[in-house]
């Protein structure tokens, strides 16, 4: 009888310390909410990262000057610290010439092309030569030598629109780009053309990484527009004998010092015990870097904004990190992970916005079961901000090598469908963000933080 009464205790106070704090998290997540769809910074400081600092590859003049515009505007929040981490990064440039040209039977049809990141360049002349396409790895082996050695391999395998969540899509095909060049290299190619990453049928071309293997001869790789893509293809097949020339000045030079700005509010109860919060600060170098990653940065900065302004203190510490180098190298995030290791401090949770500025619709858990149970415990109090994803997935690649077991990665997950509309991208500017969208990923990422913050990952207070 003793027994059953305690236990009917236990229950009350459990049920009634979820109630009473279900209540408060409530009351507080509205507050930042209402915080930043009224008041918020979050849409002015992409306009000026957009439009005062522009787009910032890493190495390139802009990315220093987007390391210095983070600095001050991180030091304007009052935080407790505000510091730079050196990160030697890639320094590849693109040169002013990018030419592709396809000539059929008299007719040249000059092509928008974009080289992709790290490619070699055609070494001051023109890469001339007939074209093969290619839409499988298997297809490329079959042809082989005989048929793809001297020529320019065009791969134009589009991504599948079958998928609902539009990184699938990218996920399946991007080998495509990432490892065209050095598979076409093993048949004897000169070059390759990719068709953009990209749902869209337009005429926009996307860069991004690509590599090479260091066994094998390194050939230039752009890509063209999905239209472009769509036309060759064409003309191909009415002409085989086409020949396209090709001239690119891009080239990579010695590493440079850069930098991860970092800032933080100190925790009150356990300033040993870290929350990460970031995006990446570097872009690629056409179009403004907006959706990719401007818009992480600024939702990072937001969360550390609206816990000094909303006067909350947290228990732990939380460090706002814009990450240096995650488009072509990862080396911020190699960096900042490293530091960790050799420092030994704790860290709870990495969450990172790196999925565009678009409606948040939850969060993808890289975390131990019990950690996904804790995060998924909160979904009620999501429920009128319409976040529905709370699922086990990927983090993100700049909080990636902190991976160790124990830490909780986390990425917030927007609505994916215009994502790669304008990623890496000419069209990536401030003008396709739109504010109410950017301004409610910076609540879902403040709310989350915070609420790991109040109760930690030990299933204390909060789980019925
Ligand atoms: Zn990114």
């Amino acid at each position: 009888m003793i027994r059953l009464t305690s236990l009917f205790f236990l229950v009350s106070f459990f049920s009634f310390s979820y109630a009473q704090n279900f209540q408060i998290d409530s009351i507080q997540l509205k507050k930042v909410y209402e915080t930043v769809l009224t008041n918020g910074d979050v849409y002015e400081n992409l306009r000026s990262l957009c439009k005062d600092v522009g787009h910032r590859l890493s190495g390139s003049n802009g990315a220093a000057k987007a390391v210095q515009w983070g600095k001050i505007v991180l030091e304007r929040y009052n935080l407790d610290k505000v510091w730079l981490q050196e990160v030697m990064v890639p320094h590849w440039v693109r040169g002013d010439i990018e030419r592709l040209d396809f000539i059929s039977n008299g007719t040249i049809y000059n092509t928008n092309c974009t080289a992709l990141g790290g490619s070699i360049g055609t070494n001051g002349g023109v890469l001339s030569g007939n074209v093969v396409e290619i839409t499988s790895w298997k297809q490329m082996e079959e042809l082989g030598e005989k048929d793809l050695s001297g020529k320019l391999v065009f791969l134009n395998r589009p991504m599948n629109p079958s998928y609902i969540t539009t990184f699938h899509a990218y996920g399946n095909c991007v080998e495509q780009r990432h490892q065209g060049a050095a598979q076409a290299a093993k048949y004897g190619a000169k070059g390759v053309i990719v068709r953009s990453m990209t749902l869209k049928f337009d005429n926009n071309p996307h860069t991004g990484s690509m590599s090479y293997n260091d066994s094998l001869p390194k050939i230039p790789a752009v890509a063209i527009s999905t239209v472009d893509a769509h036309n060759l293809s064409k003309l191909l097949k009415k002409d085989p004998n086409l020949i396209a020339k090709m001239k690119l000045e891009c080239k990579t030079l010695p590493d440079t010092l850069s930098y991860n700005v970092i800032g933080e509010i100190i925790g009150s109860e356990y300033p040993e015990k870290v929350i990460v919060v970031g995006g990446h600060l570097d872009s690629w170098d056409i179009g403004e870097g907006a959706h990719d990653d401007g818009a992480g940065v600024v939702h990072s900065i937001e969360v550390m904004s609206l816990f000094k302004n909303l006067g909350i203190k947290p228990k732990h510490t939380i460090r706002c990190i814009l990450y240096m180098n995650e488009e072509n190298g990862n080396r911020g995030g190699k960096t900042y992970a490293s530091f960790v290791k050799k420092s030994g401090e704790q860290h709870l949770m990495a969450i990172e916005s790196d999925r565009g500025g678009f409606s948040p619709r939850g969060f993808s858990v890289d975390g131990s079961d019990s950690q996904l149970a804790v995060i998924q415990a909160f979904e009620r109090l999501f429920e009128p901000y319409q976040l529905h994803i709370f699922q086990k997935g990927y983090g993100g690649v700049d909080i990636g090598p902190l991976r160790d077991g124990k830490i909780c990665l986390v990425g917030l997950v927007p609505d994916s469908q215009r994502y790669f509309d304008y990623h890496h991208a000419p069209t990536d500017v401030f003008e396709n963000v739109n504010k109410r969208e950017l301004e409610l990923g910076s609540a879902a990422l403040t709310s989350i933080i915070y609420l790991i913050d109040k109760y930690g990952f030990q299933q204390t207070g909060f789980n019925q």
